[in-house]
């Protein structure tokens, strides 16, 4: 009898070719790589760029020479987000068809000035895990009538997400396996702590969650290794996942590299960029040694 072919596993970096990568980068798509490697699995380089209006093909070609440095090889070709955004947006449909997601017409300016007011008796807006304040519930509460007058009217909007309704429709407790460097095991998914998430905006046709889950899933991903900061938005992955009807992967944060101040490092500082401590002659295995590698 033949053996149940094994999956093999799949690992995978995905960076938005907004800035230079830093050391937080490096240690990201290394951990990535060696991980695959160990397991006999596959390494794959995901460009996530669907905010087109701050990713450049000069940043994206910085990744691939950085990566190259670093002595990393990964499969071709590359996704690219931008070459999938019909995906994202078959994903969404299907969410829309299901009334779990509404237009969201607030601007920017209207949601500052909302919570503002909500807080002016010293009461806090709730905020989510990153400290954003919630979405207001105002277009959440509008009746279809009224939805369908302001889209006929070509107001701009988003798609956010009916979380209380999102959270009914799957109607059991979510988890994720954790092996990372914060909290390990078995991990209860909070999604409600993230509010009415958006999943497309005006400007793009998709957020990162939304893509985030459809390419996982796309790609066959079956270990997700990225930094502590994204720990808690596992828990609206894991939600657009059920909803989706996507397969879980395990997920692995790790720790992040901090600069001389404390603070996580952030792609304006380019003291740490990767290509820069290229320039300062530095070697890649100083590099690994240097981000306690
Ligand atoms: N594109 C995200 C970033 O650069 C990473 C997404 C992920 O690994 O899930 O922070």
């Amino acid at each position: 009898m033949n053996a149940i072919p094994r999956q093999k596993p799949i690992f995978r970096f995905a960076p938005s070719p907004n800035g230079p990568l830093h050391l937080g980068h490096a240690l990201s798509a290394i951990l990535n790589h060696d991980m695959a490697d160990e397991a006999g699995g596959r390494f794959l380089l995901r460009i996530e760029d669907i905010d087109q209006a701050r990713c450049t093909p000069e940043f994206e070609a910085g990744i691939f020479a950085d990566l190259a440095w670093l002595g990393l090889s990964w499969e071709k070709p590359v996704r690219r987000q931008s070459d999938h955004f019909p995906a994202y947006q078959d994903a969404l449909r299907s969410l829309i068809e299901r009334g779990l997601v509404y237009p969201a017409f607030l601007t920017r300016g209207e949601v500052k000035t909302r919570v503002a007011a909500g807080e002016i008796d010293g009461n806090p807006w709730p905020r989510d895990p990153d400290g954003t304040p919630l979405y207001p519930p105002d277009d959440r509460l509008r009746n279809d009538e009224e939805r369908k007058r302001l889209l006929g009217a070509g107001l701009k909007h988003a798609w956010r997400l009916d979380m209380e309704k999102a959270i009914l429709a799957i109607g059991r407790p979510l988890h994720w396996q954790e092996s990372g460097d914060g909290e390990r095991g078995d991990i209860p998914a909070n999604p409600a702590a993230w509010g009415d998430v958006v999943l497309s905006r005006s400007d793009a046709p998709s957020s990162y969650h939304l893509s985030v889950v459809v390419d996982d899933a796309a790609q066959g991903v079956t270990h997700v290794v990225r930094g502590l900061d994204l720990f808690h938005a596992t828990s609206v992955h894991r939600l657009l996942q059920a909803l989706l009807g996507l397969p879980q992967p395990l997920y692995h944060h790790h720790r992040l590299i901090v600069g001389e101040d404390g603070k996580k490092l952030s792609k304006s500082e380019r003291d740490t960029g990767i290509a820069e401590c290229r320039r300062q002659g530095w070697s890649p295995a100083e590099l690994r040694r240097r981000i306690g590698l």
